[in-house]
């Protein structure tokens, strides 16, 4: 795949007319969080019809699932899997992501925590009745959820730093502990909070767990929105859990028993993340070099347009590679997942530490191209410069992509 087909190029088009229509106007409102994101999502999400094909993929899963355990109820070979070919849409899923980071990358994370961390998490690891329960209504954004695995004392040490736990309680756990800077923490209505079995042994041995609650529970409280540097369409909170006691049919999988003691499950889902920030990082560099293509011939400085200057062209060309580079990146991605190839922890990873990081250079050149204008607000390089930066932290910071990628060459 070297560029879009025509089918892709239509969809682009669509999503182009949208954003123009319904998210443009408001983007003074969501930027400064006056406005949630989530009922702009929702009507993206219907006016492409996409909830209803979530609502098909799901019963499909649901259905074959079924199947499966009948037939080992039945001590029958379940029914082979279908082949999987054209999944993943072949970029219908990753255009989207792309055109709305032009103009509010907020509200892809905010999106992308609830439909694809959260929704993934119930869905790899839940039981059929947990999926039903849960899953569908986040699969088509009926609901809002949350992944909470950072505490203010464990972020790149997820799991070695985790102190919130789960204690046996009669028939059920008693989960205590609080995690910070989660997305969509203050309006979540389903949330995965992911805590470690304490049943007094040293916290290096406890497995770890993922509970799904529900907005409202007794002891579980949800922080307002917190004030940051950017991406302020995508509500940030925290979240605080006081002896909230819950059934065994909220733990995933309603069992203990977790491969490698539960870690697994939350090690597919960074994997998922990383690779959809190299769509995300695409669609910011695009926005910044079509502004800044557009300056460079409007403004004139020394009787001529900046884009006569060496220097000015000098940063042009680096944001064409960077574009060109990313763009290759999402290919791979759109054609692995078409494939239905998986991809590995460390090539995710790679993926991420480049993508973010060239967003947030070709952001923050984009600032420097437009000079005074760039640091005003009037101006959407600024904006883009504040929202690129968190790639490079969240669902991993750059530093840890870097030791993934290298633990997995000096395996080798
Ligand atoms: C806007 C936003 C949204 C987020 N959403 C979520 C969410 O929905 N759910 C969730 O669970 N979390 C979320 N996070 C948390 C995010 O994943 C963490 O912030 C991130 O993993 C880094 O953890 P930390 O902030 O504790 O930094 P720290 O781990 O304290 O890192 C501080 C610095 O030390 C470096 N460092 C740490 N360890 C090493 C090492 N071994 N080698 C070299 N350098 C190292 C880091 O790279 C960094 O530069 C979000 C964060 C932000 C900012």
């Amino acid at each position: 795949m070297i560029e879009w087909n025509d089918e892709q190029l239509m969809v682009r088009d669509a999503m182009r007319r949208f954003v123009e229509e319904e998210v443009k106007p408001n983007l003074e409102e969501l930027e400064h969080g006056d406005m949630p994101p989530y009922d702009v999502i929702r009507k993206m999400l219907s006016t492409f019809g996409m909830d209803a094909m979530a609502r098909d993929r799901f019963k499909k899963t649901i259905e074959r699932e079924k199947a499966e355990a009948e037939a080992r109820e039945r001590g029958e070979e379940p029914p082979a899997k279908e082949e999987r070919s054209g999944g993943g849409g072949g970029g219908l899923n990753t255009i989207p992501i792309i055109e709305l980071c032009r103009y509010c990358p907020g509200m892809v994370t905010a999106m992308g925590v609830s439909m694809g961390l959260t929704a993934s998490a119930i869905m790899s690891k839940g039981t059929i009745a947990q999926k039903e329960r849960w899953a569908l209504d986040l699969l088509t954004f009926d609901k809002v959820g949350a992944w909470a695995i950072t505490e203010p004392g464990s972020g790149s040490d997820a799991f070695g730093s985790m102190s919130a736990t789960a204690r046996r309680e009669g028939e059920g756990y008693l989960l205590n502990g609080s995690k910070t800077f989660i997305t969509n923490g203050p309006f979540a209505d389903t949330t995965v909070f992911i805590c470690k079995l304490d049943e007094g042994n040293p916290p290096a041995e406890r497995k770890v767990l993922n509970f799904v609650l529900d907005r409202g529970m007794d002891g579980f409280e949800q922080s307002k929105p917190l004030r940051k540097m950017g991406m302020h369409s995508s509500p940030t909170g925290e979240l605080y859990l006081d002896d909230v006691y819950v059934g065994r049919d909220r733990l995933l999988g309603e069992t203990e028993e977790v491969s490698s003691g539960g870690r697994d499950s939350a090690k597919a889902t960074f994997s998922q993340e990383r690779s959809g920030v190299a769509a995300m990082a695409l669609g910011i560099i695009e926005q910044c070099l079509d502004l800044c293509v557009q300056y460079a011939k409007d403004r004139v400085q020394f009787g001529k347009p900046i884009g006569e200057f060496q220097l000015i062209q000098e940063k042009l060309a680096r944001m064409e590679v960077a574009r060109l580079n990313v763009q290759n990146l999402v290919f791979r991605v759109v054609e692995s997942s078409a494939e239905g190839r998986a991809m590995s922890l460390a090539e995710a990873s790679a993926m991420k530490l480049y993508s973010a990081r060239a967003a947030t250079e070709v952001a923050m050149e984009a600032v420097q191209l437009f000079g005074g204008n760039g640091y005003m607000s009037e101006f959407q390089v600024e904006q883009l410069a504040r929202d690129a930066k968190v790639l490079q932290i969240y669902g991993g910071t750059d530093e840890i992509q870097i030791t993934h990628i290298a633990k997995d060459l000096l395996r080798r």
